[in-house]
């Protein structure tokens, strides 16, 4: 038989490789801007054009190459950063894979110009996949300049696969955020088609994060800092009142490196604990130095996920630590905080957790006890849920099991089928049916309907027991409120606030709000851009509660970028589902009999009342058949 093995030839080689590194424009600005870092660049200048598709330039004032080493550079596993195996575990810079380039140079057409401090002339290198068109002597600034132009131009399929370009420009910011947050005293430039985005001066810690998160930091956050033999860490946590509805601005880095670590984002949100509602994220930008053999460097330079040696004691550390700020700057006499507590971690045990710092609170106190409201529809929030958790309601988790379980087993009841309302309205619940239950001596109407477990409305019907999830149901209720808002265009129903609010964005998402600034205002609100990342609201529709409107639009544009948009096709559509699932989670609690009854009707006279926009139950009917069934 014939030979048939080949040895590819490098320039299909280093495309295949480039998949690894280089799966989209943010992935190219990532590897060119750590580059710049890697050698010694003050400044560094990032332009990109329709979002890298077109091109992406980077600029910095680094050591620059050599004339030789700007033709090496692009030759797969060049690298000036390793140089034998030993290295490896004790690695400083960003990269030393020596990959970048050439995977950059196998599907692009890039211009590196370079020069070093001691030559007259640099040098301009022309490479189009993999292929050097040229190299000559070319006079440029102290440094280097990569421009990448047409990313993808000889792959169509990966082209083609890149998503629309306010979704790859948001990518491209967020891995820009990323850099410039840890690296504070580079001053960092971002024009977007000719647009500055950015313009970062070299500064401390907490100017850079003002600067890049719209925040003021003294006024939204708690400086932390711990030194222990194991690790370093310091930065900045959000105050617990500016927790929010999304993990946006939580920034964890090891050794000057973005990365994502479940656990110990898991630690610093437990610090949290009881401190903000469920489902609320709180914000912080934490830079943990340790021992770079601590680390596992067995990992993908361009993945984020790394491995701790000592995983258990650096969440641990992480966790008291951001605890320690938490008390020692709030002071607030829920929280018993000594802060002579010195925390001491000598490398700890595998299995060791540390003491959870007490809160103190009344457990006997029910706010619903004390004076007993009577919210109407619309006008429930969240307020009130910790107090819950804490007065022990919800804690029946047996009884939820079982009632879960229940359901479950009852599927096929109406499983995925969407009732037509007038197969509804043959069992329509409320007033009628109770009077009649009366009648048949099944129920007392003065007990109904119930809340059952923190979570279910039960009423009978007549022809059975109905239970309805307060929450989902709620959200039914919003879209299709905001919905219909859209034929009266918006305006009608508006409420005027009395300050109008603003609300601020990272530049990219404020361009993702531009996409869409009709279609929120179709649903009701009065919104005009103010600057180039801030948006003022002057009136918003009846149900939005002013306190949430930042929220709810970091929602919503979480949400866009999901590619919601994609899955769903209409898009006021989408950001109606995005703005009633948000508006919706906050609303768990006992409310009065009438607002639950009012909640029922409302339900029921929705479009689709069984299951919320995105398909989840809203509801779920017993009839006679089916209890009888359970007593067989
Ligand atoms: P790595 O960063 O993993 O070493 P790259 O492919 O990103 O691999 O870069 C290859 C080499 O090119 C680097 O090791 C460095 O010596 C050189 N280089 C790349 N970018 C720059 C730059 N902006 N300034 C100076 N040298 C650079
Ligand atoms: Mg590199």
């Amino acid at each position: 038989m014939s030979d048939i093995i080949n040895i590819l030839p490098d320039s299909v080689a280093n495309q295949i490789a480039a998949g690894e590194v280089v799966d989209r424009p943010a992935s190219c600005v990532k590897e060119l801007l750590e580059n710049a870092i890697d050698a010694g660049a003050t400044q560094i200048q990032l332009i990109v054009k329709d979002a890298g598709r077109s091109l992406i330039h980077v600029i910095d004032n680094g050591k620059g190459m050599s004339d030789s080493d700007a033709r090496l550079c692009f030759e797969r596993h060049a690298t000036s950063k390793i140089h034998k195996a030993d290295d490896l575990f004790a690695i400083h810079t960003m990269g030393f894979r020596g990959e970048a380039l050439a995977s950059i140079a196998a599907v692009a057409q890039v211009e590196l110009k370079t020069r070093q401090a001691n030559n007259e002339l640099g040098t301009c290198v022309v490479i189009e996949g993999s292929d050097v068109k040229s190299q000559e002597p070319c006079s440029t600034a102290v440094g280097t300049s990569i421009a990448v132009k047409n990313l993808f131009f000889n792959i169509p399929a990966r082209r083609n696969f890149l998503k629309k370009d306010t979704i790859e420009l948001s990518h491209i910011d967020e891995i820009f955020r990323r850099v410039a947050l840890v690296n504070n005293s580079i001053s960092f430039s971002f024009h977007s088609n000719g647009k500055l985005l950015y313009d970062l001066r070299a500064s401390n810690k907490a100017q850079r994060i003002a600067a890049i998160c719209n925040m003021d930091g003294t006024q939204k956050l708690f400086p932390v800092k711990e030194e222990t033999e194991l690790v370093s860490v310091e930065g900045y946590v959000g105050k617990p009142e500016y927790a929010r509805k999304t993990r946006g601005e939580q920034y964890l880095f090891v050794n000057n490196r973005f990365i994502r670590h479940q656990k110990l984002s898991f630690a610093v949100e437990l610090a949290y604990k009881d401190m903000i509602p469920d489902h609320s994220y709180p914000c912080y930008f934490l830079f943990i130095t340790v021992d770079p053999s601590r680390l596992d460097v067995n990992i993908h330079p361009t993945k984020t996920e790394v491995r701790f040696v000592d995983e258990q004691a650096v969440s641990a550390i992480l966790r008291a630590t951001t605890k320690k700020a938490l008390g020692q700057f709030r002071l607030s006499s829920e929280i018993e905080f000594n802060p002579s507590d010195e925390i001491d971690f000598t490398p700890a045990p595998k299995d060791y957790i540390p003491p959870t710092p007490r809160i103190s609170y009344n457990e006997n106190f029910n706010p619903f006890e004390a004076s007993p409201t009577t919210p109407t529809t619309g006008g429930w929030g969240s307020s009130s849920r910790m107090a819950m958790r804490s007065a022990g309601w919800g804690d029946n988790k047996m009884a939820q099991n079982d009632l879960q379980h229940f359901f479950d087993d009852r599927e096929d009841v109406d499983a995925g089928s969407v009732l037509k309302k007038e197969t509804l309205e043959a069992s329509t619940p409320m007033a009628t049916v109770i009077e009649s239950s009366e009648e048949e001596g099944d129920a007392s109407s003065s007990d109904l309907p119930i809340f059952l477990l923190n979570r279910f409305i039960v009423t009978t019907l007549r022809s059975g027991l109905l239970i309805v999830d307060q929450c989902r149901a709620y959200e039914r209720i919003l879209f299709e409120r905001l919905m219909n808002r859209r034929q009266e265009n918006g305006a009608a129903g508006a409420q005027q606030l009395l300050f109008p609010v603003t609300c601020s964005f990272a530049p990219a998402d404020a361009e993702l709000m531009a996409d869409s600034i009709d279609e929120i205002r179709r649903m009701g609100f009065i919104i005009e851009k103010m600057g180039q990342c801030s948006y003022v609201v002057s009136a918003t529709p009846p149900d939005v509660k002013e306190s949430e409107l930042q929220m709810l639009f970091d929602q919503m544009v979480t949400d866009i970028k999901c590619d919601m948009m994609q899955r769903f096709g209409d898009r006021h559509r989408s950001l109606c589902m995005s703005m009633a699932r948000q508006m919706a989670v906050g609303t768990v609690g006992r409310l009065s009999p009438d607002a639950m009854q009012a909640i029922i009707a409302e339900l029921f006279a929705c479009q689709v009342p069984n299951i919320t926009p995105s398909g989840k139950k809203t509801m779920v009917i017993l009839d006679a058949d089916a209890i009888n069934e359970r007593f067989r």
